[in-house]
C-alpha cells in the first residue's frame, strides 16, 4: 500500500523528492527538537497521482483523515471546533524552491462560530479573531475559488483609507468579513464554505492545482526545473503572529546572502501574520530590534539559527512567527546566495570546520564563476530600455554606436569605445568586433557568429534583439517608440540579461578577472576564488586546453591555467590580406600556378605557428588543417555580380565571378570542406603541414598535434595521415596525427579510424549538427524558442552536449576507438567544452581533456574539479 501522508516526526532533510524542501525541512527541525507546530506532509507523488488521473489516490483521504485526528489528539482541540478550534495552515512545497509561485492558504477551519472559540482563546481578543477571519476568505477566495484578489484589496483599501491595517477594530473587521463573503456569493453563486473539512480538502486541491499556474510553468521554465515533478502539501496547525504586539512574523538569515558575510540578516514585522512581513503593508524593523521587544524569543532565534547552520552545514533562510512570547520556526532551507557569497560563504565554512575544502569546491558552481568574471552594470542607477535580444555573451559594455568594422577599428584607435552594431556579422567583421567593447545584431541566435566570435573573445554580446531597425547605409537604427540612435550616440549593453540601454549606464570592473590575470589575491571574494581553484586543479583528472588562434589568445589561456591548445584553427590566417592568395589558389589554371599560390601562404602561416608555439612554452598545439568551404574566403557572388553587370570590374573580377559560381553549394556545410579540401586540392594540407613542421623545428620544445577535420571514413584520413607523415619524417619533426571526430560516420566507425589516428578530438558543434540534422546557422532563430516552449529538450543541444544522442556517439566511439589503440588520446573542442554539464559529461565519459575559449578556462577546471566528485552534478539548486 502507498504511504501518502508523513507526519513531521517521520520525514527527513533528504526526502524532498517526496515530502518537497519545505516538508522535508520543517520534519527535519521537528526532529532536532526546535519549536515547529505539529503537522503533517502530503505527498508530491500524491499530487503526481492528482494532476494525472484528475482525482487523488486511493487511500488518501483516509490517511489524511488519520493523521489530522492525531494532530487533534495532541493539541486538544478539533479542526474549526466551535468554542476552541483548531485551525492549519494549508501550504505548497516542492522538490525546488519557486519563491511566491504557488499556493498556501492560512487560518483553515474558522466560520461564524469558531471565529468566537478563537477570540476566546486569545483572552477576548476579538479583532485577533476577526482578522485572521478576513485573511482566510480572502486567501481562499483567490487561491481556492479563483477569484481575483483584487475585489478583496479594495474593500480592504477603501475601509482602512489613510489607516495601517492594525487601526481596524474588532468591528470593522467583522463588517469587512460580511463584505468579503459577498463578494465570495457574487463571483461563484456560492456561499463561503463554513465546513472546515471541506475547506482543507478543497486547498489541499487547490495547491496541487498551483504545480499548473501560468507562473509557476514559467519560472520552472527559467530555472530548468523539471515539469513533472509535482507539489507537496504541507498541513500546519496555525500559530499567530496577529495577536498584538506582542506577537509579529519575520524572516531571517543565517548570514548575509549578498555577501557571505556572518552576522543578523532579516526583517520582523509585529502583530502580523504571514505573508504580511514580505508584502509590504507596512515598514517592517531590522532583525536585531527585535532584542528590544522580546530579548528572550530573540535569543531563542540567534541559538536556532546556530544550530541550523552547524546542522545544515550552510546559510539558510528562515520564516518564524512568535505568539505571545512564544518563538515558532515555520520554514528553513539552504538559502539561495548571489555568486559572490556562493564562493565566500564555502571557504568561510572550510575555516568554521564545518565542511572540508572538498565540499567547498563542490558548494560553488562553475556558472556562478562565470558571472564573477564579467563587469556588470552598476546596479543602482536608473537605466532607459530599449530593447531586448538574446544574452549572447555576458558582461557590460558601453560605448560610441559604429555600424562597420572600419569605423570601430578608427573610433578604437582613437580611444573611444565603440559598440559595433549590425544585422548580423560575418567573418569580415572580426577586426571591427575585437576594436569594439561589445557587439549587438539585430538578427541571429546564441550561436550566430556574432555570440560565438564574442563568447570566444570574452566579449560582450547581445544578438537577435529584433525589435531594433538596424540601417547600415543611413548609420542608425530605431527602436520601438520612435528612438532613433544615430551612429556615435552612446548605448549600453547587457549580455548577461540581453537588455540594450540608451546612453551610458555606469560598470563595475571583476576582480576576478585580474585575479586571473596574475594579481595576487587582495579580498576575501578573491582569495576564496584562489583556494577553491587550486583545490579544484589538485583533484580534477580531465585536463583543460584552449581554443586559441593567436598568440594573445594563447598567451591568455595559459594565464587563465590553460594546458595547452586543443583546437588552433587556421582559417583565419587565410583573411585580410592573404584573401589574394587564396583567390591566386583558387583561380589558378595549373600545377605551377597553383604551387605558386601555396608557396606564398607557407611562410605566412609558419610565422603565424612560430608566434603560437612560443606563446605556449612547450604545451601541446593541436593545430586543425583549413575546414571551411574555400569559397568562404572569396567575395560575395552578388557584389560580384554587380560589379561585372555594372562593368566596374576588371579581368580578375570576371574570373572571380566564374569562380564563384562554380564553387556554389546548396549545403555548404555538408560540401567540400575538411579532410575533402585536402584530398581534392594537392598540396593544400601538404604547405599547412610543412608550415607546422617548419615552425617547430624554430621553437624549441614546441609540440604540434595535426588534426583532420571532417573526417568519414578511415580512408579519408589514411590518405592525408601518411602524406603528413611523410613531411614530418623528411624535416625531422615529431607530432601526433590525429582526427576530429565530428560526422556521426566517424563516431561509428571509432574502431577503424583510431588505427590511422594517435588522438580524437570531438568536435561536438557539427557532430550535434549532423546528429540532430540541425543546421546550426539557421534553426536557432527558426524555431528554437518554439522547440523549448514545447518542451522538445530543456535546453539548447548546442549548449549543453545531448547526453542520449550525441554523448551516445561519443560513448561508442571513446570505447571502440580505445579498444583499438590503448593510448588514443582524447579531448573534446566544440563549444560544449566549456558548459558545466557537458564537462562532466566529458569526464564520465573517460576523456582525457576538454578544450574551450580562453575565458571559459576557470570554468572548465572549476567544473572538472567538481566532476571528480561523484555525486556532484553541474548544478547546486
Ligand atoms: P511560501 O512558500 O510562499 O513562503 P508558505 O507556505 O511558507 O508560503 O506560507 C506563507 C506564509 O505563511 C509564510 O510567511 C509562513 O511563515 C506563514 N505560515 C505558514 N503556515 C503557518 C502556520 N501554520 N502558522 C503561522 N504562519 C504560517
Ligand atoms: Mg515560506
Ligand atoms: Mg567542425
Amino acid at each position: 500500500m502507498a504511504k501518502y501522508v508523513y507526519d513531521f516526526t517521520e520525514g527527513n532533510k533528504d526526502l524532498k523528492d517526496l515530502l518537497g524542501g519545505k516538508g522535508a525541512n520543517l520534519a527535519e527541525m521537528t526532529n532536532l527538537g526546535l519549536p515547529v507546530p505539529p503537522g503533517f506532509t502530503i505527498t508530491s507523488e500524491a499530487c503526481r497521482h492528482y494532476l494525472a488521473e484528475g482525482a487523488v489516490p486511493d487511500g488518501l483521504e483516509r490517511e489524511v483523515a488519520e493523521h489530522l485526528t492525531a494532530m487533534e489528539k495532541r493539541m486538544g482541540k478539533t479542526l474549526g471546533q466551535a468554542d476552541d478550534p483548531l485551525l492549519v495552515s494549508v501550504r505548497s512545497g516542492a522538490k525546488f524552491s519557486m519563491p511566491g509561485m504557488m499556493e498556501t492558504v492560512l487560518n483553515i477551519g474558522l466560520n461564524d462560530e469558531s471565529v468566537h472559540g478563537l477570540a476566546k482563546q486569545a483572552g477576548g481578543n476579538d479583532r485577533f479573531a476577526w482578522d485572521s477571519y478576513r485573511r482566510l476568505i480572502q486567501m481562499f477566495g483567490k487561491t481556492v475559488l479563483d477569484i481575483d484578489g483584487e475585489l478583496f484589496e479594495q474593500a480592504l483599501e477603501s475601509l482602512k483609507g489613510d489607516r495601517q491595517d492594525t487601526d481596524l477594530g474588532a468591528a470593522e473587521l467583522q463588517g469587512l468579513v460580511e463584505t468579503f463573503k459577498g463578494i465570495v456569493r457574487d463571483q461563484t453563486g456560492k456561499d463561503f464554505p463554513a465546513d472546515p473539512r471541506e475547506q482543507m480538502r478543497l486547498a489541499v486541491m487547490a495547491v496541487f492545482d498551483s504545480w499548473n499556474a501560468p507562473r509557476a510553468i514559467l519560472y520552472r521554465r527559467q530555472e530548468r526545473i523539471p515539469a513533472d515533478l509535482g507539489t507537496a502539501v504541507n498541513i500546519v496547525a496555525m500559530v499567530f503572529g496577529n495577536v498584538g504586539n506582542d506577537s509579529g512574523t519575520g524572516v531571517a538569515f543565517t548570514r548575509d546572502p549578498g555577501s557571505g558575510q556572518q552576522g543578523i540578516y532579516g526583517d520582523y514585522l509585529q502583530n502580523a501574520q504571514g505573508e504580511d512581513v514580505v508584502a509590504g503593508i507596512r515598514n517592517t524593523i531590522p532583525l536585531q530590534e527585535l532584542e528590544r521587544l522580546d530579548k528572550s524569543s530573540y535569543d531563542e532565534l540567534l541559538r536556532i539559527m546556530e544550530t541550523l547552520e552547524n546542522h545544515y552545514r550552510d546559510l539558510c533562510d528562515i520564516e518564524f512567527t512568535i505568539e505571545r512570547g512564544k518563538l515558532w520556526m515555520l520554514q528553513t532551507r539552504v538559502g539561495k546566495r548571489t555568486a559572490a557569497a556562493a564562493f565566500c560563504i564555502a571557504t568561510q565554512l572550510v575555516d568554521q570546520g564545518l565542511i572540508t575544502l572538498d565540499e567547498a569546491v563542490t558548494r560553488v558552481t562553475g556558472d556562478q564563476l562565470a558571472q564573477l568574471m564579467f563587469p556588470r552594470f552598476d546596479s543602482g542607477t536608473e537605466k532607459k530600455k530599449i530593447a531586448k535580444g538574446m544574452n549572447a555573451s555576458p558582461g557590460a559594455a558601453v560605448g560610441k554606436v559604429v555600424f562597420s568594422s572600419e569605423r570601430a577599428v578608427e573610433l578604437a584607435g582613437q580611444g573611444e569605445d565603440v559598440i559595433l552594431v549590425r544585422r548580423e556579422t560575418n567573418p569580415d567583421d572580426l577586426s571591427g568586433m575585437i576594436a569594439a567593447r561589445g557587439i549587438l545584431t539585430s538578427r541571429g541566435g546564441k550561436t550566430s557568429h556574432a555570440a560565438v566570435v564574442a563568447r570566444g573573445m570574452g566579449k560582450t554580446c547581445v544578438c537577435g534583439a529584433e525589435e531594433l531597425e538596424v540601417s547600415i547605409g543611413e548609420r542608425r537604427f530605431t527602436a520601438p517608440g520612435d528612438i532613433v540612435v544615430n551612429e556615435g550616440d552612446l548605448i549600453s549593453i547587457d549580455g548577461t540579461t540581453g537588455e540594450v540601454f540608451l546612453g551610458e549606464v555606469p560598470v563595475v570592473d571583476s576582480a576576478v578577472v585580474e585575479y586571473f590575470e596574475g594579481r595576487e589575491p587582495d579580498d576575501d571574494l578573491v582569495r576564496a576564488v584562489d583556494r577553491i581553484m587550486r583545490r579544484a586543479d589538485e583533484v580534477r583528472r580531465l585536463g583543460v586546453r584552449a581554443n586559441a588562434d593567436t598568440p594573445d589568445d594563447a598567451a591568455r589561456a595559459r594565464r587563465f591555467g590553460g594546458e595547452g591548445i586543443g583546437l588552433c584553427r587556421t582559417e583565419h590566417m587565410f583573411l585580410g590580406e592573404r584573401r589574394q592568395l587564396v583567390e591566386d589558389l583558387v583561380l589558378a589554371s595549373g600545377d605551377e600556378e597553383r604551387q605558386a599560390a601555396l608557396d606564398a601562404l607557407e611562410p605566412l602561416q609558419k610565422a603565424d605557428f612560430v608566434g603560437i608555439f612560443q606563446a605556449m612554452e612547450g604545451q601541446p598545439v593541436t593545430v586543425r588543417l583549413i575546414d571551411p568551404p574555400l569559397h568562404e574566403f572569396l567575395p560575395d557572388l552578388t557584389d560580384l555580380s554587380v560589379k561585372v553587370a555594372t562593368g566596374d570590374a576588371s579581368d580578375k573580377d570576371r574570373k572571380l565571378l566564374v569562380a564563384v559560381k562554380r564553387l556554389h553549394e546548396q549545403n555548404p556545410m555538408l560540401g567540400l570542406r575538411g579532410v575533402r579540401l585536402g584530398l581534392v586540392i594537392p598540396g593544400l594540407f601538404a604547405m599547412q603541414v610543412r608550415a607546422i613542421a617548419q615552425a617547430a623545428k624554430e621553437v624549441p620544445g614546441a609540440k604540434p598535434e595535426i588534426m583532420i577535420p571532417l573526417v568519414a571514413a578511415v580512408q579519408e584520413l589514411e590518405a592525408v595521415r601518411e602524406e603528413a607523415a611523410g613531411i614530418l619524417a623528411d624535416l625531422g619533426v615529431e607530432a601526433l596525427i590525429g582526427t576530429m571526430i565530428e560526422t556521426p560516420r566517424a563516431a561509428l566507425t571509432a574502431g577503424q579510424v583510431a588505427e590511422a589516428a594517435q588522438f580524437f578530438s570531438f568536435g561536438t558543434n557539427d557532430l550535434t549538427q549532423m546528429t540532430w540534422g540541425f543546421s546550426r546557422d539557421d534553426v536557432e532563430a527558426a524555431f528554437f524558442s518554439r522547440y523549448l516552449e514545447l518542451g522538445m529538450f530543456g535546453v539548447s543541444p548546442f549548449e549543453t552536449l545531448d547526453r542520449d544522442g550525441v554523448g551516445r556517439l561519443v560513448t561508442i566511439a571513446v570505447e571502440e576507438g580505445r579498444a583499438a589503440r590503448p593510448d588514443l588520446k582524447l579531448g573534446i573542442c566544440g563549444e560544449h567544452g566549456g558548459d558545466p554539464d557537458s564537462v562532466h559529461f566529458c569526464h564520465q565519459a573517460g576523456l582525457d581533456y576538454v578544450s574551450c575559449s580562453p575565458f571559459r578556462i576557470p570554468v572548465a577546471r572549476l567544473e572538472a574539479g567538481r566532476a571528480a566528485f561523484a555525486e556532484c552534478d553541474s548544478d547546486t539548486r
